[in-house]
């Protein structure tokens, strides 16, 4: 018995050496982030990557049985977790901050990315302000709240990286909605004024834009949206087959916004697209 005890001390042991030698591989070992719409699609790839990659995560999201699946998965039960928050909503997104803080003891990264498509609105003259108001109030408020409060606990910290998902649509208008396009063009605007603001505070503030993934988002854009669908479909056709990305195809870009790589980085709204933009029609 007490040999077969030795034997399992030792793989212990070694596990343990593995372990802290893939740790010490890991981009964002030691980093501590919070993931807005971190329960499904991009966000969600992201929480797994950053996990995987060394950093501990806070899942903040609206979907709450979601979220919490995540944070219990056998391999991210000890560095996730999920915080119920709306970033629409002020103190939730406060709350979500100084949670992380409480949990981890700081904030190395904030990554804004909840985010909705709205109503396909097509034609301003027949929309529906009430969509509009919504789609602005999480795709732009949302952005607005994660910033400040991120800003709040990073400068007196003297760093920090916060990445936005924006979208293809943010530089080049190719199949989405007015509504989700002005959104997008907006954080994009937010992101370079604030990169020059908080690059001083040696805070990097970068923005990821992808073309389309297919995530619960899509899926139900193309469902709902048939025009929308047709248009970005035969741009598609006449490309290429790697325009449709899948979720886990953008969080290795996030993660380089993220990471002490892209140092000196800031102000970028750095495209995942298969060269979709670069398409001249
Ligand atoms: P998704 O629907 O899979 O995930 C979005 C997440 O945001 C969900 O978990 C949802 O619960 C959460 N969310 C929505 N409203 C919220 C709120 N008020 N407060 C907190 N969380 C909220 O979609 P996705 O495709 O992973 O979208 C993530 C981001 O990527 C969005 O900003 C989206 O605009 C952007 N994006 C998506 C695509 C695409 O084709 N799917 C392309 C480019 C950019």
């Amino acid at each position: 018995l007490s040999q077969s005890r030795s034997i399992v001390d030792i793989a212990m042991v070694n596990l343990d050496w593995f372990y802290n030698l893939h740790v010490s591989k890991c981009q964002l070992k030691g980093k501590v982030a919070l993931i807005t719409g971190g329960a499904s699609g991009i966000g969600k790839e992201t929480a797994k990557l950053f996990a995987q990659q060394g950093a501990r995560v806070v899942i903040a999201d609206i979907q709450e049985e979601y979220g919490q699946v995540l944070a219990n998965e056998p391999d991210g039960s000890s560095i996730c977790s999920y915080i119920h928050c709306d970033v629409t909503n002020e103190p939730d997104v406060k709350n979500a901050v100084d949670t992380t803080i409480d949990r981890y003891g700081k904030l190395d990264i904030m990554f804004n990315n909840a985010g909705i498509l709205g109503a396909p609105d097509r034609q301003i003259a027949k929309s529906d302000k009430s969509n509009f108001e919504k789609v602005l109030s999480v795709n732009l408020m949302g952005n607005y709240l994660g910033l400040k409060h991120a800003a709040w606990v990073m400068i007196p910290a003297g760093q920090g990286s916060i990445i936005s998902t924006v979208s293809i649509t943010s530089s080049n208008l190719k199949g989405a909605t007015f509504t989700y396009e002005c959104s997008k063009h907006a954080v994009v605007a937010l992101m370079k004024s604030t990169a020059i603001e908080l690059g001083k505070h040696g805070i990097r503030v970068n923005c990821v834009s992808p073309a389309i993934v297919a995530t619960p988002m899509a899926t139900e854009v193309f469902e709902m949206d048939e025009e929308g669908a047709e248009e970005v479909n035969a741009s598609c056709a006449a490309f290429n087959k790697r325009v449709k990305l899948k979720a886990n195809d953008v969080p290795q870009t996030v993660m380089y916004l993220a990471s002490n790589e892209s140092k000196y980085v800031n102000g970028l709204n750095l495209v995942v697209d298969g060269a979709f933009t670069a398409l001249p029609y």
